[in-house]
């Protein structure tokens, strides 16, 4: 694709922790170019620049020059829409975009468990972006949204696809240390949380992790999911990190794997050939680290530019079976470097044209 044939896309909640994200993810992306910046009517009809109080590195001029457009489907026409929205405002928009014909790709929770709306982690499930055909035909519209899941979820997920792929997963317990830039901008106050832990995480952040990964390990049966059979016991914790959330797992399998077999599955785990060589699927999106102490976030969190998962620590557990550690980056591979992922996918299989 020449730059001048590149997709224009829309971007909504465009001023926030996550939509600075795909901001600055799809700057000098090969296919994708932001066209559209969206956000609540308090940022509507500034300049991007003026709207934004921007967190990491330089704004991108030519986004910087936008005006930031209400979040509505007739003054935003691109056909391909990244959505940031908080979930207080995604419930009525987003499928009003799907609606006026454009395909959008969400990050917030409200239709992550709907039946026919997938939830992708592409390496892991990509085959279940074929329930769009099935979403089209419930609710006649000519577009579609496509989720991917809660940040926790992500990291947790992908680092475990390999085992469940292999042994079986029954059953997990996930405890997880959080990034504050998973609660937004300007998100947790200083005084909350330097020095300190907090061990709940508003939003029933807890109940979609104990939801979201089923969903994403089943398998697609005709037009639904059948989801994974393994129940999750989540404990969700803010910690003062500034990106990547570390995830401390200890599962049961129904067939018990040994340390050895369990490390050279996450070794030797690609995931689906069909996201392989794509412009934001990273080298390897498992890394196994035989380091004591890893992962970190300070140390690993920008690994494949903040695409791989990082995985420690595999060890027996006296209780459960296995227990390790994961690690990745909330804001890219947890959420707008996921979504950018499932449109490269989608433009590949022909369900965005080019
Ligand atoms: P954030 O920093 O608080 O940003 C929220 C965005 O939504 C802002 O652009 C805001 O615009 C816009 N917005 C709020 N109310 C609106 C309304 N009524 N109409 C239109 N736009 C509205 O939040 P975030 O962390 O980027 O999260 C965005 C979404 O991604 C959430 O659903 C979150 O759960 C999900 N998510 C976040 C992460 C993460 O690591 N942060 C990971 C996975 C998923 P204004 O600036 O104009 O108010």
């Amino acid at each position: 694709m020449t730059s001048s044939e590149r997709i224009p896309v829309a971007i909504l909640g465009a001023t926030g922790a996550v939509g600075q994200t795909f901001i600055r993810l799809l700057d000098g992306h090969p296919w994708f170019y932001v066209a559209e910046v969206a956000a609540s009517e308090r940022s509507a009809g500034k300049s991007y620049a003026e709207a934004t109080r921007w967190i990491e590195g330089n704004m991108p001029a030519d986004v910087a020059a936008l005006t930031v457009k209400a979040c509505d489907s007739a003054q935003v026409t691109s056909p391909v829409v990244f959505s940031a929205l908080d979930a207080a405002a995604a419930g009525d928009l987003e499928p009003a975009f799907a609606k006026a014909g454009r395909v959008v790709l969400s990050n917030a929770k409200n239709f992550r468990m709907a039946a026919d709306v997938p939830l992708v982690i592409p390496e892991v499930n990509a085959s279940h972006l074929g329930l769009i055909t099935a979403q089209r035909a419930a609710r006649g519209w000519s577009g579609a949204i496509v989720t991917n899941a809660n940040c926790a979820a992500t990291v947790a997920a992908l680092a475990m696809a390999p085992l469940h792929e292999k042994f079986g997963l029954k059953q997990v317990i996930v405890a997880t240390m959080q990034a504050i830039s998973g609660a937004g901008y300007p998100g947790v106050p200083s005084l909350d949380i330097l020095g300190n832990v907090i061990p709940y995480i508003g939003g029933e952040e807890e109940q979609k992790i104990e939801r979201e990964m089923q969903k994403m390990l089943g398998k697609l049966s005709g037009s639904k999911i059948d989801d994974a059979p393994f129940v999750v016991s989540a404990h969700a914790n803010r910690v003062a990190v500034e990106n990547g959330h570390t995830v401390c797992l200890s599962m049961t399998f129904n067939t018990k794997p040994t340390v050895d077999a369990a490390i050279s599955a996450i070794r030797e785990w690609r995931g689906d050939a069909s996201v392989r060589g794509l412009p934001s699927a990273p080298d390897l999106p498992l890394r196994y680290r035989d380091e004591q102490d890893r992962p970190q976030p300070r140390r690993d969190v920008n690994d494949g530019r903040g695409m791989t998962v990082s995985v420690g620590r595999v060890r027996e557990d006296p209780i459960m079976q296995l227990r390790m550690v994961a690690m990745g980056h909330n804001t890219i591979r947890g959420a707008a470097g996921g979504s950018i992922l499932n449109a490269e996918v989608l433009v590949k299989t022909g369900v965005i044209s080019r």
